[in-house]
């Protein structure tokens, strides 16, 4: 008999966290790498916020929380939802987990079963359809093409939806590419969902504040309320706060699916740690300041990658509007060889080459399910980023 559960077999390690354990592995042992593997700020936690840490823990603070979260942090939530997306949720509608992951994880546990359809438009985030998988569920995979700013149109979400369908998962701005809907563009979604009032929809909202050249968010519950009260509006502190490795993500939803996820959660890690969320509210009701000042440093970075990408032999790049990725087409190297003389099959292929050669730690369109792309992550010193480039030029220019 085997001893690992057989669900364990449908799903894969993350890519992005691999990749990055990986190039961090290959650093510790004292390689020359530069890690674009994964999506992190480079900026330190805004130094307000660590000191509600602290003084949270000076205060004694650091017992067990509900699994709802503490009072004072949905409470901050509630006010956020509210201020910046036009959003009512009461205290009870909120859900705070251990990051945005956890949320999905115990939203698709709680309402997932076998056979279930989940609707993820590609290119996604790593782990969307892999939870889905987890739990029983069926991704329904959309692909959304370059040439359409990888995102899907209201003809192929109509034509994705059958009565199987449980969830639409929505990510924007978009992880892996950047991307984001314009409100028109969300709510000619919407219209399609509201056509089909079994469909739920999973709104990730994680890059929210991370939109360049004057482009207004949007969430879907907000742009047609119609789909309030079958929406989970899902955030967190790690990117607009730098907070990665405080864990701490959050959504707002109908009552019935957060109790389910809170009693999910008395089950796993009762909450996430007091102290982050104590922190999470001085990030929520203090000083913001320091996402615009952000925000201005990663649109410079994003025009450097992306001119210099463009600038390497076989690598076309789009310029996305939000987040802190870019996801270049690697078709040009295709069927290419590297010096050794291996042949470059697939972007799996290119970007295990430029680690080996150049040192440079990417992802591979195909686990983002859109290839062949790579995906880079460019919330790294500029001076680190012109130097990967420069590499990843390098190699290119070594493919004949
Ligand atoms: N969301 C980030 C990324 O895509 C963090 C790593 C992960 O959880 O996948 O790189």
């Amino acid at each position: 008999m085997a001893f690992l559960a057989s669900r364990l077999s449908r799903i894969n390690p993350s890519a992005t966290v691999s990749i990055n354990t990986k190039s961090q592995e290959m650093k510790a042992a004292g390689k020359d790498v530069i890690g674009l593997a994964v999506g992190e700020p480079d900026f330190d936690t805004p130094e307000h916020i660590q000191e509600a840490a602290i003084k949270a823990m000076h205060e004694g603070k650091t017992r067990y929380a509900a699994p709802a979260g503490i009072p004072e942090l949905r409470q901050a939530i509630c006010e956020k939802f509210k201020r910046e997306n036009d959003l009512e949720y009461g205290i009870d509608q909120i859900a705070v987990c251990a990051g945005g992951k956890q949320i999905i994880f115990n939203a698709f546990t709680a309402t997932v079963d076998e056979g279930d359809e989940v609707i993820v438009p590609a290119p996604y985030w790593v782990t969307y359809p892999d939870l889905a998988l987890l739990n029983g569920g069926t991704p329904v995979i959309v692909e959304a093409s370059v040439e359409a700013d990888f995102k899907i149109t209201p003809d192929q979400l109509e034509s994705a939806i059958t009565p199987k369908t449980k969830w639409l998962v929505l990510n924007s701005p978009c992880n892996p590419t950047g991307s984001a809907y314009s409100p028109a563009e969300l709510k000619g979604l919407a219209e399609v969902l509201m056509r089909h009032p079994h469909v739920w929809i999973l709104c990730d909202d994680i890059y929210e504040h991370l939109l360049y050249d004057g482009a207004k968010f949007a969430t879907i519950a907000q742009v047609e309320p119609g789909l309030y009260d079958r929406t989970l509006t899902l955030n967190g502190m790690s990117k607009s706060f730098c907070m990665t490795g405080w864990r701490v993500g959050y959504a707002g939803g109908p009552v019935e699916l957060i109790k389910a996820m809170n009693m999910l959660q008395s089950q796993s890690i009762t909450s996430t740690s007091t102290i982050s969320q104590w922190a999470a509210v001085e990030a929520l009701n203090g000083d913001q300041s320091h996402i615009a000042r952000n925000n201005e440093v990663f649109k410079e970075r994003r025009d450097l990658v992306v001119s210099m990408l463009n600038q390497a032999n076989g690598l076309t790049c789009n310029t996305p509007i939000g987040a802190f990725y870019v996801y270049p087409s690697c078709a040009g190297v295709i069927g290419k060889k590297t010096p050794d003389g291996k042949v470059i099959e697939n972007d799996e292929d290119f970007v295990v080459y430029m680690l080996e050669t150049e040192g440079v730690a990417a992802v591979h369109g195909e686990a983002f399910g859109l290839s062949p792309f790579f995906r880079i992550s460019y919330a790294l010193s500029t001076d680190m980023l012109e130097d990967a480039c420069q590499r990843i030029q390098r190699a290119c220019a070594s493919l004949t």
